[in-house]
């Protein structure tokens, strides 16, 4: 079968890699190569951020209203093809078919749309007095950088680019080498629905080389990044250094803590188990850590794990699969080996700890049965360390002091979840943990126009509604005297 070759986008048009080079791209549910990445390097980021510097003046020009219509059209072309999409994401990223179809590309639509949406509505600043009147402008800064992960390839890097360009900056931006498909699909969607060119290139690659090159061209004034804490403290040192602006949306260990009297609803249980295992826990809002009052441990746990066990791993072409394949192979090792470190700590795994080899076309992919592992101490690794994988571990409690001080005890700190039906105990819980996000009964309920992002190692910054446009823009202070 003959593979994809996939292209950068480029002052608006699809170009080779300066170097002729190229990565392999595998479909983690079989273990075959079905695609080949540019390996771009700094040539190709130098080429896009000239088009970039020449394209960001017209744009930052347009009236609002236009700059929206052209976001509003890359959506329409994006929900268009959305069942295409949804296919390539799961065939790019092993997550199964019908959770990109309801999730991942509907999301990557409602980015677009939104922030086309909302830099219309966005009210300046204005500050009155006797003398003068104060106009605070909020102008574009010119050339940004949006790399994103691998995990929600499609959902993330519109949730960046979207703010970027709305805010009237135009853009390089560089998803994950381990999932490049659909930013390549959205780059021949954004030639064909007429975007100006220059204003969005996408350059394909490694981070080492074509992600540095972008964080450390002079002309890119600000880096929006997700990805791990690791390249997050690289990319936070290089822009201090160049005084760039950056957001920094990284890992996570994040605690879901079961209050005694929780509505347990079946309902309520579905979405605790979801926020474990969904996407095979590749998401970095997952509850990997569940924390659970001691008086209904027992009972909890039992129904909890018949849940658990339901679940199943499979073809993501199979919409009776519940959790397809992990990303990559890289990625299988390491959470084999974690759980494998989770049981040399003493862990007991209760359902899981093992990989699962599907019959058939998949019989080479990299699956990972859902594992729930008990009896661990709160400071070891398995406990402070993020996984990333389907791996949720079970943590007794015994009263609100102790179960804040658990949830509190890794260096992340990014989304948490409280599940009790006293709401004074979930403002107390909420306010005294350590983290950006807190859901009261629920899970991953997201308004695109909340603050996003984690404190501590989790992240720096935020994004979602004008957080993010206050981030793609610098305020300028106009003092007209009376
Ligand atoms: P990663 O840091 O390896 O890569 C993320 C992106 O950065 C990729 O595009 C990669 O090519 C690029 N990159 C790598 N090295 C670089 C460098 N030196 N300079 C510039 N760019 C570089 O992360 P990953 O493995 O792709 O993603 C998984 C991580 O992302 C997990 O830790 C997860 O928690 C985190 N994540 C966080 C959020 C959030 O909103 N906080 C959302 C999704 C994923």
């Amino acid at each position: 079968m003959a593979l994809h070759t996939l292209a950068n986008l480029v002052n608006g048009r699809l170009l080779e890699p300066a170097g002729h080079a190229y990565l392999d791209v595998f479909e983690p549910a079989t273990g075959k190569v079905y695609a080949r990445c540019p390996d771009s390097d700094a040539r190709d980021v130098s080429a896009a951020v000239a088009a970039a510097a020449h394209a960001a003046p017209a744009w930052a020009a347009l009236a609002v209203g236009e700059r929206a219509q052209h976001l509003q059209r890359l959506a329409d072309a994006v929900a268009a093809n959305l069942d295409r999409l949804a296919r390539e994401e799961s065939r790019d990223n092993g997550k199964p078919v019908t959770l990109a179809r309801q999730v991942d590309i509907p999301r990557a639509v409602a980015n677009l749309r939104f922030f086309a949406e909302a830099i219309t509505q966005w009210p300046g600043e204005s500050h009155a007095d006797a003398r003068a009147i104060n106009l605070t402008l909020r102008q574009p800064l010119g050339v940004v950088g949006c790399i994103s992960p691998w995990n929600l390839p499609l959902y993330l890097f519109t949730w960046k680019i979207a703010p970027a360009l709305a805010a009237g900056n135009a853009v390089v931006a560089k998803p994950s080498e381990i999932t490049p498909f659909t930013a390549f699909r959205l780059a021949e969607l954004a030639i064909e629905c007429g975007f100006p060119p220059g204003v969005l290139n996408i350059i394909q690659g490694l981070g080492p080389k074509v992600g540095t090159a972008i964080v450390e061209h002079p002309v890119v004034k600000a880096i929006s990044f997700t990805g791990s804490t690791r390249t997050g403290a690289y990319i936070a040192a290089a822009c201090a250094k160049a005084f760039k602006k950056s957001s920094l949306e990284m890992g996570g260990k994040n605690p879901a803590i079961v209050f005694a009297d929780a509505d347990l609803s079946d309902a309520n249980l579905d979405t605790i188990v979801r926020s474990g295992f969904s996407n095979q826990g590749e998401i970095c809002l997952c509850g990997s850590r569940l924390l659970v009052e001691r008086s209904i441990y027992a009972g909890f746990k039992q129904r909890y794990l018949d849940k658990v066990k339901a679940l199943r791993v499979g073809d993501p072409n199979d919409a009776a699969s519940d959790l397809g394949a992990l990303v990559s192979k890289a990625h299988f090792d390491k959470v084999t080996t974690c759980i494998q470190r989770a049981r040399d700590e003493g862990g007991t795994v209760l359902t899981g700890g093992n990989t699962v080899q599907p019959q058939g076309r998949c019989a080479d992919g990299w699956f990972v049965a859902p594992t729930v592992i008990e009896g661990l101490p709160q400071d070891c690794a398995t406990n402070r360390e993020e996984i990333f994988g389907p791996v949720v571990t079970l943590i007794p409690f015994t009263d609100e002091d102790e179960a804040i001080a658990i949830a509190n005890g890794t260096d992340y700190g990014l989304a948490a979840s409280i599940w009790t039906r006293d709401l004074g105990r979930a403002n107390r819980v909420a306010g005294r943990i350590d983290f950006g996000i807190v859901w009261v009964n629920c899970w991953m309920l997201r308004d695109l126009r909340t603050p996003f992002g984690g404190v501590k190692h989790s992240g720096m910054g935020r994004e979602g509604g004008t957080e993010a446009l206050r981030f793609f823009t610098e305020p300028k202070n106009v003092c007209i005297a009376n």
